[in-house]
């Protein structure tokens, strides 16, 4: 999964009249990055966009654990397990939008006496035997204990880090609906766009960095069509009631 200093970059074939994106055509690394948002906490996700932006009523959520004094917690048990949940890099490696101190490597202890009971927290006792758990285990991702011959030939040679195969080209609508690239695909969608009147279609290659990865959360959240949102005219949308499902050309 690419990282912060890294820039993804995203083809997307536009219709220059309506300024409108008809779909997006990425690698890897973009649909890594797509699909990477489920795996972030809901407190985190508040967190990236600011709890006064959110839709609903979530952002009020956040803010009384923000406010609320530390005494009515009970032991052990932090704020920040809520503000800043942390995540597993077990499971999330680079999370593009998140910084490094977000994702953490966990422990793992085994009760040498059953060998039935783990824990993260060291010197806890078993239940089982009564006895202190100090002995670290390995854990094993999944897809790293696969044989390298078979995830390399999986993945076209690249590291079998992220979600998706490589080599591969997917199709990203502008509702982000994610499909393997297939030339029946893209005909059918610029054959759907080509019936309407005054189409002229354009391509345009975007990069997508921290400001855009954001953009792109956010508008995910509360628009369908997020492509068109973040990649194309920002200041005529910006002008244009909240609701983007409105047509812009209506407003201009
Ligand atoms: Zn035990």
């Amino acid at each position: 999964m690419a990282d912060l200093n890294s820039k993804i970059s995203l083809k997307l074939l536009i219709d220059a009249h309506s300024d409108k994106v008809l779909f997006g055509e990425a690698g890897k690394d973009f649909v890594d990055f797509l699909f990477s948002l489920l795996t972030l906490p809901l407190g985190s996700v508040i967190k990236l966009l600011s709890p006064s932006t959110m839709i609903g009523s979530i952002g009020k959520l956040y803010q009384s654990v923000e406010n609320l004094n530390e005494i009515y917690l009970v032991a052990n048990r932090e704020k920040s397990s809520l503000l800043r949940p942390k995540l597993s890099s077990c499971y999330v490696t680079n999370h593009f939008l998140l910084d490094t101190e977000t994702t953490v490597e966990l422990k793992y202890y085994i009760c040498n006496d059953c060998n039935e009971t783990v824990t993260t927290v060291k010197n806890t006792l078993c239940p089982n035997c009564n006895v202190v758990i100090d002995t670290e285990a390995a854990f094993v991702v999944p897809s790293c204990s696969t044989s390298r011959a078979t995830t390399r030939a999986q993945n076209g040679g690249e590291n079998a880090g992220g979600f998706v195969k490589g080599v591969i080209t997917y199709m990203i609508t502008d509702d982000l609906e994610v499909t393997p690239m297939s030339a029946i695909s893209s005909f059918t969608l610029i054959n759907r766009f080509s019936m309407k009147k005054d189409v002229q279609l354009m391509e345009k290659v975007v990069t997508v960095g921290m400001e855009e990865g954001i953009a792109l959360l956010k508008a995910s959240l509360d628009s369908s069509t997020p492509l068109t949102d973040v990649f194309c005219s920002p200041k005529k949308r910006a002008k244009a009631p909240s609701s983007s499902a409105v047509d812009d050309d209506l407003f201009s």
